[in-house]
């Protein structure tokens, strides 16, 4: 198996066309446009990289290791020029495993309108939608009815799959970003919210419900639904 590090990278790096209208970038969902980080790398601007990895995907690194990448990014990477596609999200972590071992690329600041808006959830899209706001220059405050900051991503993901630090890092430079996080808040009424003086409110409340399977004593006991069944593994680890 592959070591990723930043000496693989490099290396893996150069097999890249740099593709006109990178198909690559129509198959990433977040709008990452791999040409763009792996070019920076390719000149050795690594922070570069990393700024534009998570000014379009403040979860780059995240990403990097649960995309499913076969299907976006590295599934439209199919030149005959090439054996095999580039390894992007390869690329992507050790780009930001580099920046975990190295310090935080701390962002830069933008200036504010001012405008609070409220977000309900924590999880991927609530961190997704804080870090665009204040990249724009409003003002989010997040609100999480559970005691910590990442919703499925923390609670549910093994750490073997995602590393907490990873998330960590991630979710300080949502807070470096100037975005406000209140924990233990169960939002009942985001109209609420209005009345209190947020222009928009953002509901980010995920989907926390297992698919059921429809089979005969799924609600028997010692029958568990999958994403029960790793948020008790993920508390009791
Ligand atoms: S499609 Fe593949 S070769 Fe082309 S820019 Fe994207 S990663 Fe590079
Ligand atoms: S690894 Fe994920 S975030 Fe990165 S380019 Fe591919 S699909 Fe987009």
């Amino acid at each position: 198996m592959v070591k990723i590090d930043l000496n693989w990278a490099l290396s893996e790096a150069q097999r890249c066309l740099l593709c006109d209208d990178a198909p690559c970038f129509c198959g990433c969902p977040a709008g990452v446009n791999p040409k763009r980080f792996i070019r920076k790398l390719r000149f050795g601007n690594i922070k570069g990289a990393i700024r534009e990895l998570r000014g379009v995907n403040v979860l780059a690194g995240s990403c990097s290791y649960i995309c499913p990448c076969q299907n976006t990014c590295m599934g439209k990477c199919t030149s005959e020029k090439l054996s095999e596609p580039v390894n992007i999200i390869g690329i992507q972590r050790a780009i930001c495993e580099w920046e975990l071992a190295n310090g935080m690329v701390e962002p830069e600041s933008s200036s504010g309108t001012g405008a609070k808006v409220a977000i309900i959830g924590s999880g991927p899209a609530g961190l997704a939608c804080a870090a665009e706001l204040a990249n724009r220059g409003h003002l989010p405050v997040v609100f999480e009815k559970g005691p910590a900051v990442g919703g499925m991503l923390r609670q549910v993901i093994p750490d073997f799959r995602l590393p907490t630090k990873m998330l960590d890092l991630e979710i300080e430079f949502v807070k470096k970003l100037g975005v406000e996080f209140q924990t233990g808040k169960d939002v009942s009424s985001p109209s609420e919210l209005l009345k209190d003086g947020f222009k928009a409110v953002f509901i980010a409340s995920g989907q926390g419900a297992s698919k059921r399977s429809g089979l005969n004593g799924e609600e028997k006991n010692g029958v568990y639904q999958a994403l029960d069944f790793l948020k008790e593994a993920k508390l009791n680890a």
